[in-house]
């Protein structure tokens, strides 16, 4: 939504200037009630700082609607059921009070980071013994990567750090135990690179840190299958369902980095980051070294599904 401030000049001369963002205070929604940003607070007892114990997702508005809204609640859904967490309202509720936190904010176009915590406790790990989780709602701007590496890509360098053992803490659940992303993250950026691939227990291709990785290869569309341990994204899966429309034939299996060094072309895709080229890895070129055809392709596929 744009908010305009009617000035008259004269009796007869009316004009409509867009107010600045500045002067539209964002309001954060925390249980159902609106705060500014200095009065958004949470205790300091609550487990979702104390334990990382709690789950969030990242969405993405474009035209003032959230892209995607059910897919990312029925995630959201699946990563409090992984970790037991009640939620304590409906997901129609919580749709309804994301599409109303989006209209008060004013954005047409932005992100929003959506958070449900533990709630409050004892100095001590027992979650059962927590009450009132909060449900946190920032609606606020993004601008992840600048717009030279979507023209030019990304460098990436592989982590050392690898993604978190399926059977230590699913990748799948989007927690708030980021860690394990947030030291690979601290590699990649030690290294120059923006983003860091991570590999998972087996060595194999994961995802980025934040993001997740396809390659193309003789035409295929290849990413990690769900099995390599990564976070099942709502872009991944918009991609696959473009490219599947597009006719490009497209596999879900097991990579390695060789794979990624010997591609045409490797791009990422996220919420925040949508479809960007990769075309460095750990110092060797991918492909020609510019984005290919098939990521250009996508990434326009891509912004036109956004825009529909
Ligand atoms: N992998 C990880 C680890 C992520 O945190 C994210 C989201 N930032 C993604 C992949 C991409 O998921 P989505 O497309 O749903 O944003």
């Amino acid at each position: 939504m744009t908010f305009f401030l009617l000035s008259i000049d004269t009796p007869t001369n009316l004009t409509l200037q867009r107010l600045p963002d500045q002067l539209m205070s964002q309001q954060i929604y925390i249980n159902g009630e609106y705060l500014s940003k200095d009065d958004a607070k949470i205790s300091v007892y609550d487990h979702g700082l104390l334990y990382g114990d709690g789950i969030f997702e990242g969405m993405r508005i474009y035209g003032g609607k959230v892209f995607r809204l059910n897919e990312h609640l029925d995630r959201l859904w699946e990563s409090a059921a992984a970790i037991s967490l009640k939620m304590p309202l409906t997901i129609e509720a919580l749709a309804s009070d994301l599409n109303e936190c989006v209209r008060r904010n004013g954005h047409d176009e932005g992100y929003i980071r959506l958070i449900v915590t533990r709630g409050s406790g004892e100095l001590g790990l027992d979650p059962f013994r927590c009450s009132n989780p909060q449900v946190i709602i920032i609606a606020d701007k993004i601008s992840l990567y600048p717009q030279e590496l979507y023209d030019n890509g990304l460098e990436l360098v592989t982590a050392s750090t690898i993604r978190n053992h399926p059977a230590a803490l699913s990748p799948r659940v989007k927690s708030l135990n980021y860690l394990n992303n947030v030291l690979a993250k601290m590699e990649g950026l030690q290294a120059g690179c923006k983003e860091a691939l991570m590999l998972n227990h087996l060595g194999q291709v994961a995802e980025c840190t934040g993001d997740n990785l396809f390659i193309v290869k003789s035409g295929r569309l290849m990413t990690p299958s769900k099995e390599a341990g990564i976070l099942e994204g709502i872009t991944r899966n918009a991609v696959i369902q473009l490219a599947k429309e597009a006719e490009i034939e497209t596999l879900e299996l097991a990579l390695t980095r060789h794979d990624i060094y010997t591609a045409d072309e490797c791009f990422l895709t996220g919420s925040a980051a949508e479809v960007i080229p990769a075309v460095k890895l750990d110092g060797r070129i991918i492909g020609n070294g510019t984005p290919g055809p098939v990521t250009v392709k996508l990434n326009e596929a891509f912004r036109a599904l956004v825009r529909s």
